[in-house]
């Protein structure tokens, strides 16, 4: 008898004729999720098991935490040759549970000398006897006890959920503008979870933000990259262009021109990383530049589709989610972002394309971004 945990994939079973591509896709994120542990990680019979484990809790918690994993169940690998020993495991397994169960055997060992209802049957009757607090109900019951008679005999009857999506690297990849705040960390998550590789810009403004807020924005992508199974971060010099804007545009637009060069920036290096889109945190009306204006705006400089899975969220569902997904403590940290120094008093919320492009024009563009791209430092996480 041996203990495995079974894992079951969600929508990949969409796939037709390219799943064995996505399942192929799924193991590798698995063994990326497992390494260290010890683990085996197999696809039999269209199932996928992972064995070998001193720590289940470990094991689950990384393997619920794959993009691309619909839920996992500890099952129990037995010889099927011994019925009476099959029905004590599920008895045992089932101690403690409370309330209604049915057994729910398949059978796709056709020589197996009982039929599928006859070991639901006979099971359903020993588990009973072992446990007095259950009860038999066939059509919508509280547990139900798995077994599958293959080349071994399978039981399994807890179900754990995990994240569900898709395997990173199905869907191509995107750059993600990553700042210290609540809401990029979230978004990046979003993107990723359907299967995008993520690729990260941050801009960074020393001496005016901090050596923390760097760092800080580094353990956020450690954090995102268990799931995102690895990231490259693009630190990106960003005071030169900030004092530029300050010191030769109108303060009421200098938010949304500094906004304008990070989407050009992260364009280049999503060009250079061969990244599909760029996404961002912002969310409809949160603050000045997450106007609609502000967006059309911003959105007007870079020629790849911007993706802002926030959109529509209000704060407190995206601290929910920064919760789940354990950033929150990490983004709430009090380090300065770029965008929080020389913020103007009353920057322009309607704010007019072709005034935006007036104000910019004094500048030297393509020489700021130029001078930053060279900068740029690559942290892989
Ligand atoms: P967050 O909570 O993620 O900081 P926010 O709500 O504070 O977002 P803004 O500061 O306006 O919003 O930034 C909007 C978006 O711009 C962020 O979600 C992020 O994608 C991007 N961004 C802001 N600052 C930076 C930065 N320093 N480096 C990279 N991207 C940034
Ligand atoms: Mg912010």
């Amino acid at each position: 008898m041996r203990e495995l945990l079974l894992v079951r994939y969600g929508e990949i079973f969409l796939k037709g004729l390219n799943r064995p591509y996505f399942i192929r896709a799924l193991i590798r994120k698995i063994r990326y999720a497992l390494r260290g542990t010890g683990s085996n990680v197999w696809i039999h019979d269209g199932r996928i098991f992972v064995e070998g484990f001193e720590d289940l809790e470990t094991v689950t918690d990384r393997v619920t935490r794959v993009f691309g994993v619909h839920s996992v169940c500890p099952a129990v690998e037995m010889p099927k040759e011994d019925f009476d020993a099959i029905c004590a495991k599920a008895a045992a397994m089932m101690a403690g549970m409370k309330g209604t169960f049915r057994v729910n055997a398949r059978r796709s060992d056709k020589r197996y000398p009982m039929t599928s209802p006859e070991i639901n049957a006979e099971m359903g009757g020993r588990i009973l006897e072992a446990n007095p607090d259950l009860r038999v109900d066939l059509h919508e019951p509280e547990h139900v006890m798995n077994v599958e008679i293959r080349d071994s005999a399978y039981l399994y009857v807890k179900v754990i959920p995990a994240v569900g999506g898709m395997p990173v690297g199905t869907n191509g990849n995107a750059t993600l503008l990553l700042s210290g705040g609540i809401d990029s960390p979230v978004a990046g998550w979003m993107i990723a979870k359907r299967g995008v590789q993520i690729n990260a810009v941050h801009f960074h403004s020393f001496p005016y933000t901090s050596e923390q807020a760097r760092e800080k924005v580094l353990d956020l992508a450690r954090k995102l990259s268990y799931s995102c199974c690895g990231i490259k971060v693009h630190v990106v010099p960003f005071t030169e262009i900030q004092l530029q804007i300050r010191d030769h545009c109108p303060e009421e637009y200098t938010t949304l021109i500094m906004r304008r060069f990070m989407m050009r920036i992260a364009e280049r290096v999503a060009r250079n990383t061969d990244s599909g889109g760029l996404i961002t945190g912002e969310s409809i009306g949160q603050v000045a530049s997450q106007t609609m204006e502000a967006l059309g705006a911003t959105d007007s400089v870079v020629s790849m589709p911007v993706f802002r899975p926030l959109i529509g969220f209000d704060k407190s569902e995206i601290i929910d989610i920064a919760k789940k997904i354990d950033t929150y403590e990490l983004s709430s940290l009090p380090y300065e972002d770029c965008c929080t120094i020389f913020t103007p008093k009353h920057p322009a919320t309607r704010p007019k394309k072709e005034k935006v492009e007036e104000a910019e024009a004094v500048l030297d563009v393509e020489g700021l971004i130029q001078a930053a791209m060279e900068g740029i430092e690559v942290v892989r996480v």
